[in-house]
């Protein structure tokens, strides 16, 4: 084992130090404004998950002063992909610290470079991946009216960002959709009735019957 992946001494559960446990991870994916957050948000409260947003943490370090903050700030105003080994060490970073073992990475990975290199870093596999599937339309209605004071919420940002959404991170999901692992979801809904949707994809079957 490669030395100094924290990840993947969790992993294996070597040394005894983390979780035994393999760590569960859930990727979260969909396009700009398609609700990623928001419902993540829902699921660490029903379900005990650690939310990691790979924006948010792109995002942290840009503020945090770090010699990268110029170029990933430059990245996100013209909607780019941040190279993989940035945004890979943040998220094993931030999954260590968090002393949990199931994780919903968000808006992670963009393309096939992200997804084959967290694999054969973290030596990590999703247990499934969330698919929020929503209209251009409505994620710009709401991209356009959400007020967060990103810098990338802008109309020229933000036709870039889909453009990159359709021909870098769409065939990411056709990847894991090949592979049986893609939970859809209507994401075009009201922020409930589309939680309703997410958690039932969370729920074991056994339980969904027994509460019918
Ligand atoms: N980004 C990136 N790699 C990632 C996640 C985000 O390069 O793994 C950059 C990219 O420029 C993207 C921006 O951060 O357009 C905002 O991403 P975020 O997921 O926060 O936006 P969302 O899709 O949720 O609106
Ligand atoms: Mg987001």
């Amino acid at each position: 084992m490669p030395m100094g992946s924290v990840v993947e001494a969790a992993n294996t559960g070597a040394n005894g130090s983390l979780s035994e446990k393999k760590p569960v991870v859930v990727f979260v994916l969909g396009g700009p404004g398609s609700g990623k957050g928001t419902q993540c948000a829902n699921i660490v409260e029903h379900f005990g998950y650690t939310h990691l947003s790979a924006g948010d943490l792109l995002r942290a370090e840009i503020k945090s002063g770090s010699e990268n903050g110029t170029m990933i700030q430059n990245m996100i105003k013209e909607g780019k992909i941040v190279p993989s080994e940035v945004t890979i060490k943040l998220l094993q970073k931030a999954m260590h610290e968090s002393g949990n073992d199931k994780f919903l990475i968000d808006g992670f990975p963009r393309n096939e470079e992200n997804r084959a290199a967290f694999e054969t870093v973290t030596k990590m596999e999703p247990e499934f991946v969330l698919f929020f599937d929503c209209s251009e339309e409505e994620m710009e209605r709401r991209l356009l009216s959400r007020n967060q004071g990103r810098e990338d919420d802008n109309i020229e940002t933000i036709r870039k960002r889909f453009k990159v959404f359709l021909e870098s991170s769409l065939p990411v999901i056709q990847y894991y959709e090949s592979k049986g692992k893609v939970r859809k979801i209507d994401a075009a809904k009201p922020i409930a009735v589309v939680f309703e949707a997410v958690e039932a994809v969370f729920t074991p079957a056994d339980e969904q019957k027994a509460s019918a």
